[in-house]
């Protein structure tokens, strides 16, 4: 696949996830929420998870506005967490933040992101990673303020 084709699969997949949000509903029995914004950008995403008794994320809630990038990493991350306990969540975070700093990544890690890699012409544009990281630094404060740290 020649670079411009692969940008414009990783752009239908975020403005479908943009326009389309996925786990939109929101679920007021959950145990971890939260919520964050970006002031530089004007976006705001809210976080809803629901545990099942073994600790792996049962269903997620994702709500908020902004611009298409915060939206759809939502959206995206939502997917992505699904059946995966708090620290796998934990992990995926970092190896996201890991692809939007330019790191390298190997093929089983790039294979671990799955469809979030959709996101990594992000880095491109600086101003614009904190819009994709937004999403999962409200996760990590959901997650932080679940275990009482
Ligand atoms: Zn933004």
């Amino acid at each position: 696949m020649q670079p411009n084709e692969l940008d414009d699969l990783y752009r239908e997949v975020i403005l479908d996830h943009y326009r389309t949000r996925r786990n939109s509903q929101r679920l007021p029995d959950a145990q971890v929420e939260a919520h964050g914004n970006n002031p530089f950008c004007g976006d705001e995403v809210f976080l809803q998870l629901r545990l099942n008794r073994d600790g792996t994320i049962q269903e997620i809630g994702n709500q908020g506005q902004g611009c298409s990038i915060s939206q759809a990493s939502s959206s995206l991350m939502s997917d992505a967490l699904k059946g995966r306990t708090l620290e796998e969540a934990g992990a995926l975070r970092e190896l996201f933040r890991r692809m939007l700093a330019g790191e390298q990544l190997s093929d089983a890690e790039t294979e671990m992101l799955g469809e979030l890699e959709a996101l990594q012409g992000v880095r491109q544009f600086p101003v614009r990673i904190k819009c994709a990281l937004l999403a999962w630094s409200v996760l990590e404060d959901g997650v932080k303020e679940y275990r009482g740290l």
